[in-house]
């Protein structure tokens, strides 16, 4: 299980609590992209397992331990999310 970050909204969500395994599926509506449970029609709503936050788009990648890194800074979500300084 991992993080990743929304393509549409931006915000974290976790690959077991969305579609995110099926969503290279033939007739997927998300047509592969990676969406978090509320913006991936399949599902259409969030969760709740975990608060959504959301994070700037495009700016995030999952590293190897399956957390959300920042491009740049290194800087992992939730530091960014808590307002941790890079
Ligand atoms: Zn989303």
């Amino acid at each position: 299980m991992s993080l990743f970050q929304c393509e549409e909204c931006g915000c974290v969500d976790n690959t077991a609590t969305s579609g995110y395994w099926f969503r290279n599926d033939k007739g997927n509506p998300c047509q592969g992209r990676k969406l978090c449970a509320a913006c991936d029609p399949t599902i259409g709503k969030w969760h709740d397992v975990f608060k959504r936050e959301y994070l700037p788009k495009g700016d995030f990648f999952t590293n190897r331990q399956g957390n959300l890194e920042h491009k740049t800074t290194g800087q992992l979500s939730h530091e960014y999310v808590a307002g941790v300084k890079p």
